[in-house]
C-alpha cells in the first residue's frame, strides 16, 4: 500500500513540480511557479529555508552597501503565505523517473523519519546550490588556529556587534587580514573558476568593521579585485582609503607565541619577502559543486559541465543559481526567474519569446 499523500492534491490541469533545495534559487522558482497556477513541493534538507543567504549579515556602514542579503526576507515570505507551495524542510526527496513524470517520495532526513510523504511532480527544479571550500586542505591554519576562520564564519560573528567582540574577550582586533581566493583560481586543484561574491563581500564586511572599530586596521591581500557592485571606481577609492590592499598571496600561516598568526608574502615591489603578524585571518573560501551533485544529477538525468556544476536543463529537469556555477544573489534570483519560466514553457504554462537580451526575455499568460 502506498503510504499517504499529504501535500495539496494536484490535477492535470494544475501540475506539481518538485523544488529541491530552498535558498535564493528555490525560493524564487517556487513562488513563480504557484504564481502561474502550479502545485510545488519545496524540499529543503537543513532546518530552515533560506540557504547561505540566511548566515549573511548587513553590510550598511552610514549607508546600504547593495550587498542583497535583505532579498531574502520577501523571498521567504512569498513562500511562507502561498497555500501551493508544500515546503518540507529537514528532508530529503526519493525520485524516480516514470516517462514524462516523477515519483517523489519525500523523507524526514533524521533517523527516525516517519512515514514519507508521496508526490507526483510534471517538472522538478534543481536549486541545491553550492559548498563552501574546505580551506583545511591548504596550509593556511584554518582547523590548527583558532583566529583563522572562513568569511562564513565571520558573517556568523558579524550578524550581532557583541557576537564580534564576545569572540575577542570584549575588544576589537587590533589588525585583520583577509586572503581571497582560498579554493577559487586555483589550477593546482582543478577549481579555475572565480567565486564572484567574494570579493565585494570582502570589503563590504572589512568597510562594517571599520566603521564600527576605526581603531581595527585591516589588511586584504588579493589576486584581482572582481565584481565589487555597482559603483566599482568610487568603491575601490573609498576601500583604498579605508584598507590596506596587498596584491600578493600568503602561502602559509603559522601560530605565534603570543596567540597572533604570523602570514608572509612576496612583495612584488621591493622583490623581498615580508612578514607580519595578525590577531584575525579570514579566509575568503570560495565556492565549489556540492559532494552529492554528481549522485543527485544522475537520479535526474541531469549532465555535469566539465568543471562539475550542474546543466542548465534536462528532460524536464531545470537548474538554477549556484548549483549551475558561482552567482551572487541578484544573479541567483534573475537566473532563478530566467530557468523558472523556462520550466512553465516546457510545461505549455507560458509562451517565452526571447529578446536578444535573454534577462529580458518577454513572459507571456503567467498568471
Ligand atoms: C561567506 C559568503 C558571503 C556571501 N556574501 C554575499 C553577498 O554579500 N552578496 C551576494 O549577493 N552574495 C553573497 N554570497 C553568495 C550567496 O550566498 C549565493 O549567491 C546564494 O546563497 C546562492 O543561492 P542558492 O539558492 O543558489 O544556493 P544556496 O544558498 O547554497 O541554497 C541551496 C539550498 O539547497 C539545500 N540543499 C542542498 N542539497 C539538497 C538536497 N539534496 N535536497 C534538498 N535541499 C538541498 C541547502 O541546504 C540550501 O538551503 C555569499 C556567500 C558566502 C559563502
Ligand atoms: S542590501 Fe545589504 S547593506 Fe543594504 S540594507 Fe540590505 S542587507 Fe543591508
Ligand atoms: S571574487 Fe575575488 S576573492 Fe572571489 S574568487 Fe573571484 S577574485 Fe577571488
Amino acid at each position: 500500500m502506498n503510504p499517504p499523500v499529504s501535500s495539496p492534491s494536484s490535477s492535470a490541469s494544475c501540475p506539481r513540480v518538485l523544488v529541491l533545495g530552498g535558498g535564493m534559487a528555490g525560493l524564487t522558482a517556487a513562488a513563480v511557479f504557484a504564481r502561474a497556477g502550479l502545485f510545488v513541493s519545496l524540499v529543503e534538507r537543513s532546518s530552515r529555508l533560506g540557504g547561505h543567504a540566511a548566515r549573511l549579515s548587513c553590510k550598511a556602514t552610514d549607508r546600504c552597501v547593495h550587498c542583497g542579503a535583505c532579498l531574502l526576507e520577501p523571498a521567504l515570505q512569498a513562500v511562507r503565505e502561498n497555500p501551493r507551495i508544500a515546503v518540507h524542510t529537514g528532508s530529503l526527496a526519493r525520485i524516480r523517473r516514470a516517462g514524462d513524470r516523477f515519483a517523489c517520495e519525500i523523507q524526514s532526513a533524521c533517523a527516525a523519519g516517519g512515514v514519507p510523504t508521496t508526490a507526483e511532480a510534471a517538472a522538478v527544479f534543481l536549486a541545491t546550490g553550492f559548498s563552501v571550500f574546505n580551506p583545511a586542505r591548504k596550509p593556511l591554519g584554518y582547523g590548527v588556529y583558532a583566529n583563522v576562520i572562513t568569511q562564513l564564519e565571520l558573517e556568523d560573528r558579524l550578524r550581532s556587534a557583541e557576537g564580534f567582540l564576545r569572540c575577542f574577550g570584549g575588544r576589537p582586533p587590533g589588525r585583520i587580514a583577509f586572503l581571497q581566493c582560498v579554493g577559487s583560481r586555483d589550477a593546482q586543484i582543478g577549481h579555475l573558476w572565480c567565486s564572484t561574491f567574494c570579493c565585494a563581500a570582502t570589503l563590504r564586511a572589512a568597510r562594517k568593521i571599520r566603521h564600527r572599530h576605526p581603531e581595527t586596521a585591516i589588511t586584504v591581500f588579493y589576486i584581482d579585485l572582481q565584481s565589487v557592485g555597482r559603483e566599482p571606481d568610487a568603491f575601490l577609492a573609498e576601500c583604498r582609503r579605508d584598507l590596506r590592499l596587498i596584491r600578493a598571496v600568503p602561502g602559509e600561516a603559522f601560530g605565534t607565541e603570543d596567540g597572533g598568526v604570523r602570514l608572509s608574502w612576496f612583495d612584488e615591489a621591493s622583490r623581498r619577502s615580508l612578514e607580519e603578524t595578525f590577531d584575525l585571518v579570514v579566509l575568503s573560501a570560495g565556492m565549489e559543486p556540492p559532494a552529492d551533485l554528481p549522485e543527485t544529477a544522475e537520479a535526474l538525468g541531469l549532465p555535469l559541465d566539465p568543471l562539475g556544476w550542474a546543466a542548465e536543463e534536462g528532460a524536464r529537469v531545470f537548474a538554477a543559481g549556484a548549483v549551475r556555477r558561482p552567482m551572487t544573489i541578484a544573479e541567483t534570483i534573475a537566473d532563478s526567474r530566467r530557468a523558472a519560466f523556462r520550466l512553465l514553457a516546457a510545461l505549455g504554462r507560458v509562451q517565452i519569446t526571447l529578446s536578444p537580451e535573454p534577462a529580458a526575455a518577454a513572459v507571456e499568460g503567467l498568471r
